[in-house]
């Protein structure tokens, strides 16, 4: 898909917003739903999406809306070193398929990195085991500040 077009309600995202489809929830408030991706790029690789949105990307998303939204990924970060002590933490977001982007429902990806630990593929590695994420959800769910 390219940087047009139009918000598709079916995505995986908005299906996970109205519990329509599972997810491995790490932290919510009234802005921002956290959850763990299930095709981990690292240990700790979380997603956070905006609640009240029909962006499909960066470009497309209310000012105001971003405001909050950065404000969920830098809290959620902060608990993601809390929990697991990386070495760096990668915060990424793409805009249309040219540049990697596979779901169109707008989301910043939290990955955490080791020194001499390779980054895995982007939306096309192996799918994570639930209870690992679950248990990793839970310990950056108890440094959220
Ligand atoms: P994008 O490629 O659009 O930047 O990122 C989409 C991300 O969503 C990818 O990292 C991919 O692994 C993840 N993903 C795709 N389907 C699902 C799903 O059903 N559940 C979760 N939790 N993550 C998903």
């Amino acid at each position: 898909m390219s940087l047009d077009g139009t918000y598709d309600d079916g995505n995986i995202f908005a299906k996970i917003l109205r519990g329509e489809a599972p997810s491995v929830r790490v932290f919510e408030d009234e802005h921002v739903f956290a959850f763990m991706d299930v095709f981990p790029q690292s240990k700790g690789h979380v997603l956070v999406i905006p609640k009240h949105s029909h962006a499909r990307n960066l470009l497309e998303e209310e000012p105001q809306v971003l405001a909050t939204l950065i404000q969920g990924v830098q809290r959620v970060t902060r608990a993601v070193r809390a929990a697991l002590n990386p070495d760096g933490i990668m915060v990424s977001q793409f805009n249309g398929a040219a540049s990697g982007q596979t779901v169109y429902h707008l989301h910043v990806h939290i990955i955490p990195r080791w020194e001499g630990v390779p980054l895995g593929r982007h939306a096309g590695g192996g799918m994570a085991d639930m209870g690992e994420l679950k248990v990793l959800a839970e310990q950056i769910a108890a440094k959220i500040a």
